[in-house]
C-alpha cells in the first residue's frame, strides 16, 4: 500500500534532490511546492504586480493555471500553457517569492492544489508547511536541516554561472529567506511536532534518501 511522504525545511537543505530520489526509488510522485510559488512568482514579476498589491496577486491567480509535470530529467513547471522550468530559478524570483508567499489567498490556494495531487497517496512532497498544514495526516514526515554555511554552499554550486552573486552573498540571502519564511504569519516554515529531524550538513543524499526510505518501508 502507498503512502504519503512530507518532507520540509529551510532553503537549500537538499530538500528536492533528496525527495527526488527517494519518489524514484518507492515509484512515488514527487511534489516541489516550492516551484508552484516560483512559478506565481515569476508571473507576477514580469507582469509587475507587487507583492504588497493582495487584491492584484489575487486576481491575476485567477488567471493562472499552474501544473507540474514529472519528466525524464526531474519535474517540468508549466505556467498557462508555457514551460517555465528554469526561469523559475532566477535570482530576482529567489529574492521576491517569500513576500509573494506570506498572502492567505495565495497559500489557501496552492496548498489546495497539493492536497489534491496527495489525494490517492504514493507522493512524496517538498516544501515549508508540507507536514504541518498541507497534509498534516501524511504517514512520515521528515524535517531536513543543515547549517546556513553548509546550504549556501550547496545552492552556490546549483547556480547557472550567468548569475552574479558570490557565496557570501547567497548565505545571506538565504538567511533573509528564511527568516521570512519562519516569521510569517500564515503557515510558517515550522517542523511539525510529529516529524523527524534530519540535519544533514554531514550526510550525503544517499544516506539521507535511504534513512527516509527506511521510515517509509517500516
Ligand atoms: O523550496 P523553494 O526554495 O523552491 O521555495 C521557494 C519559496 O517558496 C520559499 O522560500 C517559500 O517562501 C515559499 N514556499 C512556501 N511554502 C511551501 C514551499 C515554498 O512558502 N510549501
Amino acid at each position: 500500500f502507498r503512502i504519503n511522504i512530507a518532507i520540509d525545511g529551510p532553503a537549500g537543505a537538499g530538500k528536492s534532490t533528496v525527495a527526488r530520489k527517494v519518489a524514484a526509488q518507492l515509484s512515488y510522485v514527487y511534489v516541489d511546492t516550492g516551484a508552484m510559488y516560483r512559478a506565481v512568482t515569476w508571473d507576477m514579476l514580469k507582469h509587475g504586480i507587487e507583492a504588497e498589491d493582495e487584491t492584484a496577486v489575487l486576481e491575476r491567480l485567477k488567471a493562472l493555471d499552474i501544473e507540474l509535470v514529472p519528466g525524464e530529467d526531474g519535474q517540468r513547471v508549466w505556467l498557462s500553457g508555457q514551460d517555465v522550468t528554469d526561469d523559475i530559478r532566477s535570482l530576482a524570483v529567489n529574492r521576491t517569492v517569500s513576500r509573494y508567499a506570506q498572502i492567505e489567498g495565495l497559500r489557501a490556494k496552492l496548498s489546495a492544489s497539493q492536497r489534491q495531487m496527495a489525494l490517492r497517496k504514493g507522493v512524496v512532497m517538498d516544501g515549508r508547511d508540507i507536514g504541518t498544514t498541507v497534509l498534516p495526516d501524511a504517514e512520515v514526515k521528515i524535517f531536513m536541516t543543515a547549517t546556513v554555511q553548509e546550504r549556501a554552499r550547496r545552492r552556490y554550486r546549483e547556480m547557472p554561472e550567468s548569475e552574479a552573486i558570490t557565496l557570501e552573498q547567497l548565505e545571506q540571502e538565504i538567511s533573509r529567506r528564511d527568516e521570512l519564511d519562519r516569521n510569517r504569519e500564515v503557515s510558517p516554515l515550522l517542523c511539525a511536532d510529529d516529524a523527524t529531524v534530519l540535519d544533514t550538513t554531514d550526510m550525503t543524499i544517499d544516506e539521507v534518501a535511504d534513512a527516509i526510505v527506511r521510515q517509509a518501508d517500516q
